[in-house]
């Protein structure tokens, strides 16, 4: 962890010598990054890159450098990958590039007029400006039994840990809630040979995000799997002496288990900032990453942002984060760019990927290319005959890595506002690059679209105009 310690306020470097004389800092107040997530880390490396070469500190409350989340409920799960590969930066970068970090400590405030932030030590440190990348915490289930040992949640390595301790062939887990993270979960445990029970209240698993169609298509692969899935109850109540024996059901349902993991979400975890600063479902921030407070902003799952396609939105994506993370250390150096990422993410369950991009809250009609009873297909969700939103289950690639992939055309569509005719949507001899070339004529789509997948869009979208 960094080599830094703080005394009467002031975070000092200590052992002398460690500044490195490529970032020879200039003096001042650092910008603290609260939070050593991606969201975090992808800011302190943008930093850097964009070449501040003033000081920087990102201060968590996890051990360890910044990375990625994803392969806790994944490969690490199975224990067929460590974490290395998911770090966003190797751990000798910061030094190297005098980042300061402060590990397993917490910001408990945040004072906006003083400019400073109180560690849960009660020490302060001043900062010139702050990012608030705090991402979220599990949401826990409050019932009866809920404190008995064998219960388990997933946002942070050690609670992967404990899973892993727990995930012994031919031992049985309830699996509460069939969101992401419960169907990853599931998967792998089911991989490794434990016999899962899923509970979750909806008809098909993941259908708030993914619709009744396709949930029904990642149910069918979860049964074929073996997991058994008990749709449309809730767990009432945790039984068993010293530990979790079993799980009893609000439709009186009662299931054996040796451990169960809760899949139900999180909330944004916001330290407390004062004056406050504008919040709902997580923190408000404008399109350049801005609190209502100055000198403040925030990234990744805890900011509520404004996105030029979206509105008022808030997504729990690597990708988002990793983006805005960026985006924000831009704005803090002055950058007036507007954050308008069109948001994607992946899912893998079994054999099986996901990919979806855009952001679809509500959807009027969903649309089908390829095949649902064959479980390969992109499917569009659209309201008022807009394109919201696609997800490609087993099709399309991958839009971030696959230029050319159907799915990144998807993402043009979302971009561009698409309306395509349905008929041209389920039409395999129609290119999905070939459509929505009519909504180009909207023309803040293109002039709104930064960064990563959206570059490509950009240089689709003026090749398509025979823009230079
Ligand atoms: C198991 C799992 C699997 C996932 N898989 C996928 C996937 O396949 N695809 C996908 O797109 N997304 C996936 N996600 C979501 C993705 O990981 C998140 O969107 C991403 O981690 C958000 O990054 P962040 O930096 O905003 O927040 P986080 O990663 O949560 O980082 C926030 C950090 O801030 C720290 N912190 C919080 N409060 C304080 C405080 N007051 N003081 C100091 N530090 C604090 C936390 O301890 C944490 O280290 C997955 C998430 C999980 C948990």
């Amino acid at each position: 962890m960094g080599a830094g310690e703080i005394r009467g306020g002031v975070y000092r470097c200590v052992g002398g010598g460690r500044m490195n004389s490529m970032y020879a800092r200039v003096g001042g107040s650092p910008i603290v990054i609260v939070g050593g997530g991606i969201a975090g880390g992808n800011a302190a490396v943008t930093l850097r890159e964009e070449g501040y070469r003033g000081r920087i500190a990102i201060i968590s409350r996890e051990p360890g450098v910044p990375f990625g989340r994803p392969p806790l409920s994944k490969t690490y799960l199975r224990s067929e990958e460590d974490l290395e590969d998911w770090y966003v930066r190797p751990a000798g970068w910061y030094e190297e590039h005098d980042v300061e970090r402060l590990g397993e400590s917490s910001v408990v405030a945040v004072d906006a007029v003083a400019h400073t932030v109180v560690l849960g030590s009660g020490r302060e440190l001043a900062y010139q400006k702050v990012l608030i990348a705090t991402g979220g915490r599990t949401r826990r289930l409050q019932l009866p039994g809920a404190g008995l040992p064998g219960i388990h949640y997933l946002r942070t390595v050690a609670d992967c840990d404990a899973i892993k301790r727990e995930a012994v062939a031919d031992r049985r887990a309830v699996v509460v809630g069939m969101g992401f993270i419960g169907c990853e979960v599931a998967a792998s445990l089911t991989q490794l040979g434990v016999r899962v029970t899923a509970i979750f209240p909806g008809r098909v698993p993941l259908e708030k995000v993914l619709g009744e169609k396709i949930g029904a298509v990642i149910g069918a692969i979860h049964r074929a799997n073996g997991v058994e899935l008990l749709a449309g109850d809730q767990v009432a109540a945790f039984e068993g002496t010293e530990r979790l024996e079993a799980i009893r059901t609000a439709s009186g349902d009662r299931v054996p288990c040796d451990f169960a993991i809760g899949g139900i979400g999180i909330d944004p975890d916001v330290p407390a900032v004062a004056p406050s600063i504008e919040q709902a479902n997580g923190v408000l921030v404008d399109e350049l990453c801005r609190t209502s407070a100055a000198d403040v902003y925030a990234a990744g799952d805890v900011a509520n942002h404004l996105h030029p396609v979206f509105g008022r939105v808030r997504v729990e994506h690597f990708n988002n984060a990793e983006k805005q993370g960026a985006a924000a250390a831009r704005s803090m150096l002055g950058s007036v760019t507007s954050y308008g990422y069109i948001h994607s993410f992946w899912s893998d369950q079994y054999e099986h990927k996901l990919e979806y991009v855009g952001h679809a809250a509500k959807w009027d009609e969903f649309v089908v290319r390829g095949s649902l009873g064959e479980g390969r297909l992109i499917g569009f969700y659209l309201l008022k005959g807009l394109v919201q939103a696609a997800a490609g289950l087993d099709r399309g690639g991958d839009p971030e890595l696959d230029r050319d992939s159907e799915m990144a055309a998807c993402a043009r569509l979302v971009a561009v506002r698409a309306r395509p005719a349905r008929d041209l949507l389920t039409d395999e001899k129609v290119d999905l690059w070939s459509l929505g070339n009519d909504a180009l004529a909207w023309p803040s789509a293109a002039g709104s679209i930064r960064g990563g997948l959206c570059e490509t869009l950009l240089e689709k979208v003026k090749a398509d105009c025979g823009a230079e």
